[in-house]
């Protein structure tokens, strides 16, 4: 069989392999990036979906409009406004399956093959792949504690010129890192890029996910050209089953966005969106995700209690203050592939950090999601990793 050319940018199974891994019995795994299960209010959901049935059972069960179902993209937008200050119009919110189709639809709309998208690296690996599938060209920027470095955007600017089609970044707890812009860095980003036709997309996938009361605002908040596309979920906040995403953008690249929508897959699930519009109008979602981000919390402080205690003095991190990730970093010319193969055979898994970029190798890091396995399992499963990163950076 002869496949399409793009088949060939779309080798790198790791998140495959990862949700995969998830699955596996007896695994400890600090792999895939899913939420904690138990946390998803399944009576609640039971509930709204038995409403929604009883009460708008034919609308629920038929397509529903490309741009999705008004109430909900209406809570949307208030939301967003209540939440970020995000000043959307219901007509510029457009309900997606998964942000992952939102990523899929950014890179449709903006890149022919060979095109230039600039990425702060390391990022999120399904970002990485919906934009190899286009046949982009990735080209990884370096990031510091405070997001993006600015130097090196204005060089690859410079470079590349009119090649540069998308900026992909995550400004908030960024996957795989944990970490987030500052707010200073993200207002000099949106007025750096203003002087260029580029359009940005934010993905604000953990934006929510805060372990401090305070919530930075976004760079759409900033932005005054509707250059920045926003694209939020509900994947991490309450539950990624039902597959209901947003993506806002102002009106002009919104006509191309339903077009797009449109041919993908006419419109998502309605029942799933009506069950969302039931969920947001009769429970309290910040009650919700304050008790996540609790938990959370108290996963983060246990795995990096484990760490201090077992790990080698040279490993390094930064505490993450949100989100569900921690990054590690053994010392140069040490490959965490080696440790994983190590460690799966004791039956631990994560994701080792070369996969995050999407350009050039760097393979001394390792990725820890700390918010699906329970305690003991953390404890388990972080103590052994520990010994054999002893082991290993012993050799
Ligand atoms: N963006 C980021 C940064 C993610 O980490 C993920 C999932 N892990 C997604 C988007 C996709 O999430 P979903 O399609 O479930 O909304």
């Amino acid at each position: 069989m002869r496949f399409a050319s793009r088949m060939e940018c779309l080798q790198d199974k790791a998140l495959l392999n990862a949700m995969e891994l998830t699955e596996t019995e007896d695994m400890i795994s600090f792999s895939a990036g899913f939420p904690s299960s138990e946390t998803y209010p399944v009576a609640d959901i039971k509930e709204a979906f038995v409403q929604v049935l009883d009460h708008e059972g034919e609308e629920a069960l038929s397509y529903c409009s490309t741009s999705g179902f008004g109430k909900l993209r209406e809570l949307i937008a208030k939301r967003m406004y209540d939440k970020f200050g995000l000043d959307y119009k219901t007509g510029e919110v457009v309900i997606t399956s998964g942000s992952q189709q939102a990523l899929d639809m950014s890179s449709m709309l903006f890149i022919n093959k060979g095109d230039v998208v600039l990425f702060e690296t390391p990022s999120y690996l399904g970002a990485v792949n919906a934009l190899k599938a286009y046949e982009a060209e990735l080209v990884a920027l370096p990031t510091d504690r405070e997001g993006l470095i600015l130097d090196s955007l204005k060089q690859a600017l410079d470079q590349y010129g009119d090649r540069v089609k998308l900026i992909y970044v995550i400004p908030d707890f960024q996957n795989p890192t944990g970490r987030s812009w500052s707010a200073e860095r993200r207002k000099q980003f949106v007025d750096f890029i203003a002087d260029y036709d580029i359009p940005v997309i934010e993905d604000a996938a953990y934006s929510e996910l805060s372990f401090e009361d305070k919530l930075e605002k976004p760079l759409s908040y900033y932005d005054k050209k509707g250059q920045v596309v926003y694209v939020g979920t509900f994947s991490k906040t309450f539950c990624p089953g039902l597959r209901v995403a947003w993506l806002c953008a102002k009106e002009q690249l919104m006509e191309k966005f339903l077009i797009l929508k449109n041919a993908a897959d006419l419109s998502s699930s309605a029942i799933a969106q009506r069950q969302m519009a039931y969920y947001l109008s009769h429970y309290d979602l910040d009650a919700h995700i304050k008790k996540i981000t609790s938990l959370y919390l108290e996963r983060r402080n246990l795995m990096m209690e484990v760490i201090d205690r077992e790990f080698p003095k040279e490993v390094g991190y930064v505490i993450p203050k949100g989100g569900l990730f921690i990054w590690l970093e053994l010392p140069e010319g040490k490959d965490s592939r080696e440790l994983l193969k190590r460690a799966l055979a004791e039956k631990v898994a994560f994701i080792p950090g070369g996969s995050f970029y999407p350009s050039g190798v760097k393979n001394n890091e390792l990725r820890l999601n700390f918010s699906n396995m329970k305690g003991e399992e953390i404890i388990k499963g972080m103590t052994i990793l520990g010994h054999l990163t002893r082991e290993y950076l012993a050799e």
